[in-house]
């Protein structure tokens, strides 16, 4: 078989395997090579062909006797933030280089229970930090994709996939894994999704469990598919979500066949277009999409209703208190004594210092100080008590719009992929990225980013969903709808 095998979806390669058309261990291998092609895009930390092979191998067995999971022979890239067994497991810091974890975390375990096969470890942002993928210690990913100008001629730099799930949207869009998982606290999963022409699923807080995650702020931190089809990612979900006792917060809720929600039918649904996310300034490009996407649902029987949800300004500040908080006090583990890296000094104190100064990069340590200055005394109740106050606020808006809409539209991002240097070094304009995106998780709320279409130089550009709690279906189910209005075939150049 040739190595085109890498760009079917989930879906045809299981269907390829189930009619023995090819096997999981020539699958696995068609990924390998692409991965060995593509190392320029720096989107595996670490590369895992001989795992890959014997789990392809072993899936093959499985599969002969009849034993056939729901991923059964798929390849997979894992984000660096999941812990593997025995697999290094680095957070894409420094601070935990040659950390071997002794446990898988959940969600891969489930993947691997269904019959998934790993390639490897994706690069990211430093614990999930950034929406570049520049944070990384292991350096930035690039994004398969290239402007190409009105003319066909771009300027061809090198792009950022987003972040902080860089590795795992470049690979997925490079054809280096069917399918890959994704964190989002603030939009890391939808972001890089949007950015790459792919897709990605945000689920509802505690769909997924936690455990064998590492922590960035533990109230936003959810997992979650990218892919490059909506039933694929609903293929992935149904398979990482679980209720875990292990994560108290995971939630104990049957796990639907999120497939089945693909009926393409949104006939009388209630779509909501939230006027506060018509920004000022907002490129018409996404202002257009963003139109074109209510009138496809429009177009297929869906009502489109403006809603409110007045508190929206205050989600990007809100956010930047509590996910530094919750990571000042997450990060606190790093103490040269537990895991990863020890740098001596002269003292326990100096130790401590010492290593935490070289082990985390400049943007960890920054939210490490925002976190700690936010929760001190004095500047608790400024800071983060109103953080908390106000996303009470924003949850409320939620609760009365859903009351009107099934599900609210938006765009993903306020822009396309960018180059290194175009607003990178300002945290400020990094951290805007995530103004369509922060309010799903300060809520818990689940969503999706779906390929709309190209921008003027050729990039991808997202449309959004959010939905109601654990109401992934009607993602799945309006997501569909907008991926076959779309109708996305644009693939980047040489891949
Ligand atoms: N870009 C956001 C941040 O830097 C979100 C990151 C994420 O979702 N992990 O915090």
């Amino acid at each position: 078989m040739s190595a085109e095998l890498n760009g079917l979806t989930i879906a045809g390669a299981l269907d390829g395997l189930a009619k023995k058309e090819f096997s999981a261990v020539e699958l696995a291998h068609a990924h390998l090579k692409a991965m060995e092609k593509h190392r320029d895009l720096n989107a595996y930390v670490v590369e895992t062909p001989d795992k890959a092979l014997a789990m392809a191998k072993a899936s093959d067995e499985r599969r002969a006797k009849g034993q056939v999971g729901t991923l059964e022979g798929i390849s997979l890239a894992i984000k660096d933030l999941f812990c593997t067994e025995g697999v290094q497991t680095t957070a894409g810091s420094k601070i935990l280089k040659g950390f071997k974890p002794p446990y898988e975390s959940t969600v891969t375990a489930n993947l691997w229970k269904a019959g998934g096969v790993m390639l490897g470890k994706v690069n990211m942002d430093e614990f999930a930090m950034g929406s570049s993928n520049l944070t990384s210690h292991f350096g930035g990913v690039g994004n398969p994709w290239r402007r190409q100008g009105k003319d066909g001629r771009g300027d061809n730099k090198r792009l950022v996939p987003g972040g902080s799930s860089g590795g795992s949207a470049s690979a997925v869009a490079a054809r280096m894994a069917l399918g890959a998982t994704a964190t989002d606290t603030g939009g890391s999963i939808r972001q890089p999704a949007a950015f790459t022409g792919t897709v990605g699923i945000k689920p509802t807080y505690g769909r997924c469990s936690r455990w064998g995650i590492v922590a960035f702020a533990s109230s936003l931190d959810q997992a979650g598919p990218m892919a490059r089809s909506v039933k694929d990612c609903a293929l992935m979900l149904g398979a990482m979500a679980s209720y875990d006792p292990k994560d108290s917060t995971s939630v104990d809720l049957p796990v639907p066949d999120y497939t089945k929600a693909l009926t393409g039918d949104v006939r009388g649904l209630r779509v909501g277009i939230p006027k506060e996310y018509r920004l000022d300034g907002m490129s018409p490009e996404i202002e257009k999409l963003w139109h074109e996407g209510a009138e496809w649902l429009k177009k297929a029987g869906a009502e489109i209703k403006e809603v409110s949800l007045p508190h929206t300004k205050y989600a990007l500040p809100t956010y930047y208190i509590i996910a530094p908080a919750e990571a000042s006090s997450n990060l606190a583990r790093y103490d040269g004594v537990r895991f990863g890296l020890r740098v001596p000094g002269e003292s326990l104190d100096d130790m401590y210092e010492k290593t935490r100064a070289d082990g985390f990069g400049k943007e960890v340590r920054r939210r490490i100080m925002i976190g700690t200055y936010v929760l001190s005394a004095g500047y608790y109740d400024a800071y983060y008590l109103k953080a908390q106050r106000l996303r009470t606020l924003i949850a409320r808006d939620f609760d009365r719009a859903f009351k009107n809409v099934d599900v609210i539209l938006t765009p993903s991002t306020p822009s396309a992929a960018f180059a290194e240097g175009e607003g990178t070094d300002d945290p400020i304009q990094m951290y805007l990225n995530d103004v369509f995106t922060v309010t799903a998780n300060l809520v818990g709320l689940p969503g999706i980013s779906v390929p709309g279409g190209l921008d003027g130089q050729g990039l991808p550009l997202g449309l959004q969903l959010i939905g109601r709690a654990f109401d992934e279906e009607t993602l799945v189910r309006v997501g569909g709808v907008i991926e076959s209005s779309a109708n996305f075939t644009a693939k980047p150049a040489g891949y």
